[in-house]
């Protein structure tokens, strides 16, 4: 059987290794060994980003999945989309 497909796979937690920028603000620092999100954005492209923003990101991704959701578990008498 075909395993769930993972569509989030652009996106992972690390741990900086070294001192890194938050891609979204210069002003915040990532300083080694503190958790950052990582976010693929193509083959040779990659942000990353401090722990206040990731939260922001994944607030919003939140709200995004839940809206999704809602297409899928929607009653079926919800009505028909125009
Ligand atoms: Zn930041």
């Amino acid at each position: 059987m075909a395993a769930v497909k993972n569509i989030l796979k652009h996106v992972s937690p690390e741990i900086a290794g070294r001192r890194r920028k938050c891609y979204r603000k210069k002003a915040h620092v990532i300083l080694k060994g503190e958790p950052c999100l990582v976010v693929h954005d193509g083959p040779q492209s990659q942000t990353t980003y401090c722990t206040v923003c990731a939260s922001e990101i994944l607030t919003k991704a939140n709200g995004a999945l839940a809206n999704l959701h809602a297409h899928f578990t929607a009653p079926h008498d919800a009505g028909s989309q125009e």
